[in-house]
């Protein structure tokens, strides 16, 4: 059946801006790598930036009350390395076990910049729908050509997100 662009919810474009990739839109590419980090600890040390960058992408799957602290995490991920967000995931868990009422302790994070209130962005230079899935695998080339992947959508989304604020900055003078 023929069908036009402005007909219906287009299925070949996700709600961040992408195009879908051979697995689907990037909620796709997201269930294919949780399912691969279970079987897979290596691939697994990337799961925080793989998360907060996720839901950052798409902001409407999200708790909006946790976005800032996942918005931290990635520019602390890109600022300290994944050794040090790892630290700070670590000491999170600890402390969620304890029973602290807050989902993230802000004292590591306070240095990094709020998420800007308001809008979202509405493109990213890399996304999800857009990692290579190669012989059944997003890991086939290696992990750290992976992470690096990672990484440049980690970089990609704070970017947006910054852009978002410069914008919003420069209308509201
Ligand atoms: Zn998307």
């Amino acid at each position: 059946m023929l069908q036009t662009m402005a007909d219906g919810p287009n299925m070949d474009q996700c709600d961040c801006g992408a195009i879908a990739g051979p697995l689907g839109v990037c909620v796709d590419y997201y269930h294919g790598i949780l399912a691969e980090e279970q079987a897979d600890p290596r691939m697994g040390r990337w799961h925080a930036p793989v998360v907060c960058a996720y839901l950052l992408q798409h902001p409407s799957r999200a708790h909006e009350k946790y976005l800032d602290g996942q918005f931290r995490l990635l520019q602390l991920y890109l600022d300290k390395g994944l050794d040090a967000l790892l630290r700070v995931a670590a000491h999170q868990v600890a402390r969620n076990k304890h029973g602290a009422r807050s989902s993230y302790d802000m004292a590591p994070l306070a240095a990094y910049t709020p998420l800007p209130p308001g809008g979202s962005p509405s493109h990213f230079r890399a996304t999800f729908s857009g990692l290579p899935f190669r012989e059944g695998s997003f890991v086939s080339d290696g992990h750290l050509a992976y992470g690096h992947r990672i990484e440049t959508i980690a970089e990609a989304t704070v970017e947006s997100w910054r852009s978002v604020r410069a914008t919003q900055e420069s209308q509201g003078r």
